[in-house]
Formats: C-alpha cells, sequence, structure tokens
C-alpha cells in the first residue's frame, strides 16, 4: 500500500505533459494523489522481472490507480494490454485507463468540481464531495454501531432533509435498529404562532435509547424545540446526530453528539438539503450562487 501522502503538481516532475495537467486538476478539486507510486511486476523470469507497469498515479482517497493515455492509438493498444494484465495478476487492485474526457467524466461522478456545469448551473461551488460525504456517513455508521452495541436504539429522522442522511448512515450501523420520522413547520415570515409538528412519532420511546438525526443544526432553535419535545416522551436516553454543524451561526447552545462536517456561514443545498424544494438529489453538498438566494 503506498504512502497515503499528497503532493502538489508543482513540486513534481511528469514525463509527460498531460500527466502535469491531470496532476493541477486534482489538485484544484482538492483530490490527494501520488505519482507512479508503485510498480507491479508483470512478468518473470524466475527471481527476474521482464516487465513491469507503473500507473501513473494512485488517488489514496478513492483508492484507485490511473493510468492516462496518451493520442496515440500505438501506445493505448500496449496500455490497455498492460492493465489487463495487471487486474488478471492483481484483481483486489483498482485501475483505471483514462483519457481527457474519461477523468473530467470521473471528477465529476464522484462530484467533484463544476459536477456538470450544464446541469447544475445554479451551484457556485462544490463544499463535500460525494465520496466524501461517503466516507464520512461510513465512520459515524461505525462510531453509533460502536456506541449502541448491544441496544436497540430508535432513530428518529427530521423530514425531509434529512433522507439521504439518515438512509445512508442506518446502512452503515450494524444494529437493530427501529425507525421514526417527525416532521415540523419551519419559520415562515412573521406570521405570528410557534413551530408546529407536522408529524409526530408513531412508536412510543419511553424507556428507548434515542438518537435523533438531523441534516444540519444552524441556529440551534428548531433542535432545541424538538429535543424538548423528545424528553417530554422520557427516552432512557437521547443522543443528537447532524450531517452538518454551522456552528458560526449558533443561538441555541445544543449539544451535538455525532457530527458529520462542521460548515461555513453559507446556504448549502444537495444531498437531502434544498432550497425551495430543489436540489436535493444532488449527491454532494454545495453551494448555491449568492445571487439566487432571494
Ligand atoms: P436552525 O433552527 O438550526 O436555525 O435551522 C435548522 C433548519 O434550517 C435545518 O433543519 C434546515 O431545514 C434549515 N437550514 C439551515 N441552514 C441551512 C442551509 O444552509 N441549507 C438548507 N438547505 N437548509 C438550512
Amino acid at each position: 500500500m503506498p504512502p497515503a501522502a499528497s503532493v502538489r503538481a508543482a513540486r513534481v516532475q511528469f514525463a509527460h505533459e498531460s500527466e502535469a495537467e491531470f496532476a493541477h486538476i486534482l489538485d484544484f478539486y482538492g483530490i490527494s494523489w501520488l505519482y507512479e507510486p508503485s510498480s507491479f511486476p508483470l512478468r518473470r523470469k524466475g527471481e527476474r522481472i521482464l516487465e513491469a507497469f507503473t500507473p501513473d498515479f494512485f488517488l489514496p482517497d478513492l483508492n484507485l490507480y490511473i493510468e492516462l493515455t496518451t493520442l496515440r492509438q500505438k501506445l493505448i493498444t500496449e496500455k490497455n494490454r498492460k492493465v489487463r494484465l495487471l487486474r488478471e495478476l492483481y484483481p483486489q487492485v483498482n485501475v483505471k485507463l483514462l483519457n481527457k474526457k474519461d477523468y473530467l467524466r470521473l471528477l465529476a461522478k464522484y462530484g467533484y468540481g463544476p459536477p456538470d456545469a450544464k446541469k447544475v448551473p445554479d451551484i457556485d461551488r462544490v463544499l463535500i464531495s460525494a465520496s466524501k460525504i461517503q466516507r464520512r456517513v461510513g465512520e459515524l455508521g461505525a462510531q453509533i454501531s460502536r456506541d449502541y452495541s448491544g441496544r436497540a436504539p430508535v432513530a428518529v429522522g427530521v423530514l425531509k432533509g434529512v433522507f439521504f442522511f439518515m438512509a445512508d448512515l442506518l446502512r452503515h450501523t450494524s444494529l437493530p435498529v427501529s425507525v421514526d420520522f417527525m416532521a415540523i413547520s419551519s419559520y415562515e415570515g412573521d406570521s405570528g404562532g410557534a413551530v408546529k409538528i407536522l408529524k409526530d412519532l408513531d412508536l412510543n420511546i419511553a424507556g428507548q435509547h434515542v438518537l435523533l438525526i438531523e441534516d444540519i443544526v444552524d441556529t440551534g432553535m428548531t433542535l432545541n424545540r424538538i429535543l424538548e419535545r423528545l424528553w417530554s416522551h422520557r427516552p432512557a436516553s437521547l443522543k443528537v446526530c447532524a450531517l452538518l454543524d454551522k456552528r458560526a451561526r449558533r443561538l441555541v447552545d445544543v449539544p451535538l453528539d455525532y457530527i458529520g462536517f462542521e460548515v461555513p456561514d453559507e446556504f448549502v443545498v444537495g444531498y437531502g438539503l434544498d432550497y425551495h424544494q430543489r436540489y436535493r438529489n444532488l449527491p454532494f453538498i454545495g453551494i448555491l450562487k449568492h445571487e439566487l438566494l432571494s
């Protein structure tokens, strides 16, 4: 396994211009990489290695080797042969042969960069890529599984923003978990009134270990009301797991037991979070263009 360090393009002597360009793209989108960190023997005669293959890049975060092809067809055919052999001999190694169009597509698939500027013109930039989200959600799921080991908690999600996060998180837990949802009204201008419960719990949580799952905690006012409500049902314990913590804007000091990411004071969308009900289906979390926020 190569070291999980990263370098920046300016510090490396590349064999080809296209490799330097690719490294710059990776740097630009904050993806860690290593240049030619490993050689894989392909053919041996006794102890002697007759042929080896050294993929151009290793991307530790994606556990992926990349070989860039040049435009000359003869070289592409030769590289294809080597990659085929590499896959046969080292099936555990994840390797991709990329031309320029391919690697731009690959970056978009992992949620980096202009995701697909044509498809999501309203996004200013990607804040948290799809792969970063998945990695962190996996970590949280493992931590929750350890902390609740031997118990059967009730996971309560606050609709709607939480639906992707909750689904992914619970798939990463190895617990006999029950699931319930609440829906509450949000503040819509100065019309008086208070937070309304639009959908209350179906399950009785008295004496249960409850894990409340939230998409984002901003001022903390919503979560504060929900926690008051949940405590009134006398659960055995009550913890909070929030995907995003916009701590800079906190007004009410609510306890967060598990946090996915701290985010800056920006309006974010994607991975369940909306703006006027849109953008929930983006696989990454992005910052909406300021001019669109009215
Ligand atoms: P709080 O009561 O903590 O101020 O607000 C929490 C709720 O506001 C969240 O559950 C979410 O619905 C909404 N919210 C706060 N910040 C954002 C944001 O950056 N993006 C989106 N889409 N919703 C947000």
